[in-house]
């Protein structure tokens, strides 16, 4: 069974943070262990995101060797655990990329599901969580410039020895939804696994410093990211 996703596009802006926060809570509310990493150590925002008010060791600490994992991880909705990155330049450059592979390991000890949100871009700081997940979940938005983002990753993911599970469709407004699908399988060769309506709700939430799942459970997007984490989670 896949437990640990890396969250990737290739292009900023795709909504890699939001799904990370949404999936990740939403299983937390299924009372499923969950675990969300900001790997982004350069432009930080999970934490922001989440609410998470001080956050004294992060991420940042972890990777320069100077903390444990145990320590920079804080409680969010419903139990989720947050492991957020830090904010300062100095911290990012400090951090060493390569550590991932063990906070990995440990993580996985301590939760069945875990998700990486991974900075835009292909920076060491942005390759090096895709191989370390069992698998890659590409964010896509019904633009052609971000489909071909994401076929650069996929590409990139599988030189390196990775695996691109699938597509998550994010931003979809009714009439781009079904020819999109059709295009991001045919050019990605990969699955849409679900796709997660343009929603005004969303932006609320992150207003609010929290997940739309937790704030406005009601919305369509909450609904989508419902039905993906319960997919995720083997329900019917
Ligand atoms: P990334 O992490 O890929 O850079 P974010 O998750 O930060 O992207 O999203 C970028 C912006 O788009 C944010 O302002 C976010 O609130 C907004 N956004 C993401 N998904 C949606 C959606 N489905 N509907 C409306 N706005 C969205
Ligand atoms: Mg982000």
């Amino acid at each position: 069974m896949i437990r640990a996703y890396t969250i990737a596009s290739g292009k900023g802006g795709t909504g890699k943070t939001t799904v990370t926060a949404n999936l990740g809570t939403a299983l937390a509310q299924y009372g499923r262990e969950t675990c969300i990493v900001d790997t982004d150590m350069g432009m930080a925002n999970l934490g922001l995101v989440m609410g998470l008010a001080e956050t004294p060791i992060t991420l940042h600490e972890v990777l320069a060797g100077k903390a444990q994992v145990q320590d920079a991880i804080y409680e969010g909705p419903y139990g989720l655990k947050i492991v957020p990155s830090g904010l300062s330049l100095q911290g990012f450059q400090d951090a060493d990329p390569e550590r991932l592979k063990d906070v990995m390991q440990d993580l996985t000890n301590r939760c069945e599901f875990l998700f990486l949100d991974v900075p835009a871009g292909i920076g060491s700081d942005a390759v090096l969580p895709l191989t370390v997940a069992d698998e890659v979940i590409l964010v896509v938005n019904p633009e052609i410039s971000s489909l071909v983002d994401a076929l650069k990753i996929k590409i990139l993911t599988e030189m390196i020895g990775g695996t691109v599970g699938g597509v998550i469709l994010n931003r979809a407004t009714l009439e781009s939804t079904d020819t999109n699908r059709r295009k991001i399988e045919e050019t990605l060769g990969v699955p849409v696994i679900d796709t997660v309506p343009e929603d005004a709700y969303v932006r609320r939430a992150a207003a609010a410093r929290a997940p739309v799942v937790a704030r406005f459970p009601g919305s369509e997007s909450s609904k989508a990211f419902r039905r993906i984490a319960a997919a995720m989670a083997g329900f019917p």
